[in-house]
């Protein structure tokens, strides 16, 4: 990366170290943990993937400026800097160094973007500084593998699960809620319901495709919506035709939904946004 680029993220760096995250350094010990807002700012300044080469949306620092940026990082909390780590460092290095075509392709942009948290799991409890007494064991099992072992003393262990990648407490309680109501409801009137939800959630989404690619142009995209805009225009228009042909009863009993969820969202979301954070700016764009 140039020089001028790197002193604005240098800055940027500074600004969010000393302005957002050393005023709320008790907070981090207190709660032992980083809060969503400081992650959430962490991940929109690309920090996730500062030494990931910038072809798989990293910001492709060189080892000289990792280090000066980790002097910065270390100017507070440790915990803050291992966050993102491992992503860049004994996890990331590993596959940008060594892993397959597939698996860069597959692990590093969403790794960059702070979407995935790696860890990198050698130390045992009897194999620390000599890996040979190693003892977990990988065993194909068909398509897949079994591993079985015993790990310890790994960097971001708990939140790197890459088993699932998606909501699994929010799909539970939706699936717990639809079964039982599907036992009271009738049928048709309930599939009315998930359809307009759906439709209207397809709609809000391609609306926001063409948004951020007018807004966010560069922001990292682990994929992008194929013939655009023409995909995302396409979708709204027949989305909403759908919509448009469903009944009244329907559209009445949506509108009842959308307020409750939204009254609940801003007396809620008001105090708990992850994004809300304020401080520092983005790296790459003005404050
Ligand atoms: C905060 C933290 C984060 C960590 N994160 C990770 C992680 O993400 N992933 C991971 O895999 N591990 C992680 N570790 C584990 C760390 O890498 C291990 O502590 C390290 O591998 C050393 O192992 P050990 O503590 O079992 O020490 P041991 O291997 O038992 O060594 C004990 C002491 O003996 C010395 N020693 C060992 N062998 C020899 C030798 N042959 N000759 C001379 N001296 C020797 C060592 O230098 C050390 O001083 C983390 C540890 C900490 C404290």
């Amino acid at each position: 990366m140039d020089d001028d680029d790197f002193d604005e993220i240098l800055a940027a760096t500074r600004r969010f170290v000393r302005d957002v995250v050393v005023p709320r350094e008790s907070e981090i010990a207190d709660g032992d943990a980083v809060p969503a807002d400081i992650r959430a700012q962490a991940m929109q300044m690309g920090l996730f993937g500062y030494a990931i080469p910038q072809r798989w949306g990293g910001l492709g620092l060189t080892v000289a400026q990792d280090v000066e940026l980790a002097m910065e990082l270390g100017y507070t909390a440790l915990a803050v800097r291992s966050m993102f780590g491992t992503n860049n460092g004994i996890a990331g290095q590993v596959l940008v160094g060594f892993g397959t075509a597939e698996q860069q392709s597959r692990w590093l942009g969403p790794m960059a973007a702070g979407e995935v948290v790696a860890s990198f799991a050698l130390t045992e409890p009897g194999a620390g500084s000599n890996p040979s007494g190693l003892r977990t064991r990988a065993v194909r099992d068909g398509a897949g593998w079994v591993i079985s072992g015993q790990k310890r003393w790994i960097t971001n262990a708990p939140v790197a699960d890459p088993r699932t990648r998606t909501p699994v407490n929010n799909t539970i309680i939706v699936a717990v809620v639809i079964s039982i109501l599907a036992g009271f409801v009738p049928l048709n009137y309930l599939a009315d319901m998930v359809s307009i939800g759906t439709l209207v959630a397809f709609i809000v989404v391609s609306v926001a495709v063409i948004i951020l690619r007018v807004r966010e142009p560069d922001l990292p995209r682990g994929f992008k919506v194929p013939l655009y805009p023409l995909t995302p225009i396409l979708s709204v228009l027949a989305c909403g035709y759908i919509l448009f042909s469903l009944p009244w009863y329907t559209w009445l009993a949506f509108s009842g939904w959308v307020f409750v969820v939204l009254v609940f969202y801003f007396a809620w979301g008001r105090h708990h946004s992850a994004l809300n954070g304020g401080g520092a700016g983005v790296i790459g764009s003005p404050r």
